[in-house]
């Protein structure tokens, strides 16, 4: 994946929130999954999950309660990510742009559809973090808290894509996990998540529907990558290869429910516990997404829909 190096980036789409251990505003870090984070492990969405046993949960910080090292990180963003070139060079400038990318196309495809379009920022962190749907921990993966609205990522997921997920990895990979994440806040802000009970699972769930929706809705920002202009006009994206995309295949192939299972939790495949989609749906759906560019067609609530 290329950027257009004099495309201009926003870094303030994105906070650096740092690292932890619990120590960022004190209080208990509660996580819900347990064990290897089987479920959680990729893309985690559910808040039901999130809560752990207390069921306890912690507001999310104003930024004039983070420590000082905060702004200053988020003044470091804004100062070394400013255009594509930056991008180019830089993984965390390439992260800012492509979150830029796809919000620019989601807030374009409200608009057409006469929606508005509440942009939501990614929050880096580091070890553990409190949001608006508990405290979690980087087991978890990156998730989406719809209570506050906030992508949430540790960086070091995506080293871990590759040493224990086996993935291939890159640049366009790490955007199609974010595009995932944005898809759940796509689908908060239609109201999707409310058809949901997250305590079902299994291969036709709400749970699993909604997960390979938000694959979609990332094949469908991939489609259109190339082309959303950031605000003077020039596409952020220059060009997506075929590698970038055999590589997100793969790395979608490595993150399914019947995956996971086989390979990194005793080698048992269970479907009824099945919470995002086989290794094979989750390919199909992205692909459906990709090849189609039209989020209508990621209509995996359809009751006659063949889910793959
Ligand atoms: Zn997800």
């Amino acid at each position: 994946m290329q950027f257009n190096d004099d495309a201009e980036l926003d870094a303030s789409q994105v906070e650096d929130v740092g690292g932890s251990g619990g120590g960022i505003g004190g209080g208990t870090i509660a996580v819900g999954g347990g064990g290897l984070a089987l479920v959680g492990i990729v893309l985690y969405f559910l808040l039901g999950n999130f809560t752990g046993g207390g069921g306890q949960v912690q507001l999310p910080l104003s930024l004039d309660q983070l420590p000082v090292g905060q702004q200053a990180d988020d003044q470091r963003l804004a100062q070394e990510c400013r255009t594509g070139a930056d991008a180019n060079r830089r993984d965390e400038c390439a992260l800012v742009a492509s979150i830029n990318s796809i919000q620019g196309y989601w807030g374009d495809q409200f608009q057409r559809s006469g929606q508005k379009y509440q942009a939501a920022p990614t929050k880096f962190f580091r070890g553990a973090v409190n949001t608006a749907c508990g405290g979690a921990t980087s087991d978890v993966g990156p998730f989406y808290c719809p209570a506050d609205a906030d992508v949430y990522i540790d960086l070091d997921f995506f080293k871990e894509l590759q040493t224990r997920f086996g993935a291939q990895g890159g640049r366009f990979v790490e955007a199609y996990v974010l595009a995932h994440e944005y898809g759940h806040h796509v689908q908060n802000l239609l109201g999707t998540n409310s058809k949901v009970d997250p305590r079902q699972t299994g291969p036709t769930s709400g749970a699993v529907r909604l997960e390979l929706q938000a694959d979609c809705y990332a094949g469908v920002w991939a489609n259109h990558a190339t082309t959303v202009p950031t605000r003077s006009g020039k596409p952020l994206i220059q060009e997506i290869s075929a590698d970038d995309v055999r590589r997100a295949l793969d790395a979608a192939g490595r993150i399914g429910d019947d995956y996971i299972q086989a390979r990194l939790g005793g080698g048992r495949v269970d479907e009824s516990k099945f919470t995002h989609g086989s290794s094979a749906q989750r390919e199909k759906w992205f692909t459906t997404g990709l090849r189609t560019g039209n989020p209508n067609a990621c209509n995996t609530f359809d009751p006659k829909v063949n889910l793959g």
